[in-house]
């Protein structure tokens, strides 16, 4: 399942963000409602709706988007500290935006559980 969300947009620059890193992959943009210091989200640029849609041919992205998550986290001085990588998944895991991402947070310390 893959259908075009805002983040299409976003990656099409038919809307604005505050596009932090982007390659022939992936982009990262700063997240509307930062919930954290640092909140940024790492996309692939191919839709995929769900963690639940990703497949063998797919896969290599949520491992690129992981790399692409640490390189902003160090760059932006939180690998030391630390720092919370999070890809919510549908309506109990709190996803609203049906085209996966990464949620970067940093810039505080953190609790656990996350609910
Ligand atoms: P989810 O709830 O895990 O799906 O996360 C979606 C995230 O997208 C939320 O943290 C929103 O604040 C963020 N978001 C929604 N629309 C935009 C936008 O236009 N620009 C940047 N972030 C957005």
């Amino acid at each position: 399942m893959s259908q075009e969300t805002i983040f299409t947009k976003i990656i099409n620059r038919e809307i604005p963000a505050d596009i932090v890193y982007e390659d022939d992959k992936a982009l990262a943009f700063k997240d509307i409602s930062p919930q954290a210091p640092f909140h940024v989200l790492v996309i692939p640029k191919l839709p995929i709706a769900t963690i639940n849609d990703v497949n063998e041919e797919n896969a290599h992205l949520v491992g690129h988007l992981h790399l692409v998550a640490a390189k902003l986290a160090k760059e932006h001085g939180f690998a030391e500290d630390g720092y919370r990588v999070v890809m919510n998944c549908n309506n109990d895991g709190g996803q609203t935006v049906y085209h996966i991402h990464l949620h970067v947070l940093a810039g505080l310390e953190m609790g656990w559980p996350p609910y």
